[in-house]
Formats: structure tokens, C-alpha cells, sequence
């Protein structure tokens, strides 16, 4: 699923390319689910002859400022892909599909089909539920680890509490600052703390310099819009090493399950008491 890294990497492609400033031509929906409001035909109505004066990020939406006050929000959420392409690469699984008015096409794709588009004139009512941006400055982190007692792996997943984390990064950087998943989050010391946000900041920028993180080559994972793979895979020290050695001490890397979601750690750096 992408995360923070893969939401802005999307974002910087886009906008590298050039979609600021193009005008929406015509809007075609193939699986009208992806819509989740307004409804289609008021979607399709709305989005055509506006123009994508802005694309930026928050947490894992991606989110398009357009003329007339309006704003569109993406989230890929298990599998989905924003393209700029020709109408010729349109595959069967490019759900939503904006033609633009320079000839090319904003296609989303998604095999899953779990992404969803919102069209809004207020996306501050979806945005402001999020929790800080962990690359902005965060404060008060402590405070909030301590101001509830929950095991901190899910916690750090909850988008309202940091956004922009899943799986991925938040392995990573519970081994980078060297603390055990299951910790309580209001067991853990203020270096514990400062070195947790500390990491989670590092991982995340490491992740986005690799442009995204691409599991495998199948349909379902991450792209970049140009069709490249991120190259992060390869420079994760815990998520999917299970049984090879920890990069820092050697110990195996240990697979466990917190809340229902695997978890990766080392046992010998990353200990529960
Ligand atoms: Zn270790």
C-alpha cells in the first residue's frame, strides 16, 4: 500500500510533468466506486473543463487544487496508480480516466479497486481529521504518545494520531530508534520519543530520495507515474527480512504479528522491557 514516500513521489512526478495548469477536456469512470462523492454523474459533470491549478500531498491523499474552488482527493490506498499517459497505453484497469487538454491522459488505475477519488469544495472536513505531518514540525509528540496508553505499532498506524505512516515505515522506524512495537506509547522516555519521531522522519525522507518503495514487479504494487519502480526495497533494514541478519547487530530479523498486521523486528535491538 503506498505511504507517505509513495503519495509524494506521485505528487512530484505529476507535477514535474506538467499537469499544473491543464484543463480537464473529458472524465470517463469505469468502476464507479472509485467515485466516493458526488455521485458520478455529478462528478463527471463537475471535474470537466476545470483546470489542475495545484497538486500537493497530505498524509497519503493526493490532492488536486482546481479552478472554481474546487479540489479533488485521491487515495491509491492497496493498489492504485496515477498515469499521465496517451489514450493508447489505457489498459483494463484504469478505473478513472481525465483527458487533458494537451493530448494526454490522467488515468487512474487500480487492480484492487480499493482507491477512491472525493470531489470537494471543502476538503479541510477529510484533511483536518489527520494528524500531523511528520515531516513538518510535530509538536507536543511526547505528550501525545503519553496522553493515551496504546500499543504503539497500531498507534502510529492511526492516521489521526501521525499521518502519512503504514506498514512499511513504521517497521522501519521502530528499528531504527531501537523500540519494541508492542511498547505502550506512554511507556516510552522522552529520548525514546524524540529518537522515535527522529526516525520516523528519517526513514520517510530516505524512502521518498528512493523515490517509493515497490514490493515486486506484479500489477498491485507501486509505480511511479512513468512506469519506473522505487527503489527503496532495497535499502529497507526490517519490513520482509525476516531470517536475515539485522543490519546493526547481526541477530535474525524476527516476523511477528501486532494487531493483526505482520511486524518486523530484531529481537536483540528492539526489546520489550
Ligand atoms: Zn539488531
Amino acid at each position: 500500500m503506498p505511504e507517505l514516500p509513495e503519495v509524494e513521489t506521485v505528487v512530484l512526478s505529476l507535477r514535474d510533468q506538467g499537469i499544473c495548469g491543464r484543463r480537464i477536456s473529458s472524465v470517463a469512470v469505469h468502476w464507479m466506486r472509485s467515485v466516493q462523492e458526488p455521485s458520478v454523474e455529478e462528478f463527471t459533470r463537475i471535474l470537466k473543463g476545470r483546470t489542475i491549478q495545484n497538486i500537493s500531498r497530505r498524509g497519503k491523499f493526493v490532492v488536486m487544487g482546481l479552478s472554481g474552488g474546487w479540489t479533488a482527493l485521491v487515495h491509491l490506498r492497496m493498489s492504485g496508480r496515477l498515469f499521465l499517459g496517451r489514450p493508447a497505453d489505457i489498459t483494463k484497469h484504469d478505473q478513472v480516466l481525465l483527458k487533458l487538454d494537451d493530448g494526454r491522459t490522467l488515468r487512474f488505475h487500480d487492480t484492487r479497486k480499493f482507491g477512491r477519488w472525493r470531489l470537494t469544495q471543502d476538503p479541510e472536513t477529510v484533511l483536518s481529521k489527520l494528524g500531523p505531518e511528520p515531516l513538518e514540525p510535530v509538536r507536543d509528540f511526547h505528550k501525545r504518545l503519553h496522553a493515551k496508553s496504546r500499543i504503539l505499532k497500531p498507534l502510529l498506524l492511526d492516521q489521526t494520531f501521525i499521518a502519512g505512516l503504514g506498514n512499511i515505515y513504521v517497521d522501519e522506524a521502530l528499528w531504527e530508534a531501537k523500540i519494541h512495537p508492542q511498547r505502550k506509547s506512554d511507556s516510552l522516555t522522552t529520548s525514546e520519543s524524540d529518537a522515535l519521531l527522529k526516525a520516523v522522519r528519517k526513514v520517510l525522507k530516505k524512502g521518498i530520495r528512493n523515490l517509493g518503495t515497490s514490493l515486486g514487479h506484479g500489477k498491485a504494487n507501486f509505480q511511479l507515474p512513468d512506469g519506473e519502480s522505487g527503489r527503496n526495497r532495497e535499502a529497507l533494514n526490517v519490513f520482509r527480512q525476516t531470517g536475515l541478519p539485522c543490519p546493526r547487530c547481526g541477530t535474525n530479523i524476527e516476523r511477528i504479528k501486532v494487531g493483526q498486521r505482520s511486524t518486523h523486528i530484531c529481537p536483540s535491538c528492539q526489546r520489550k522491557h
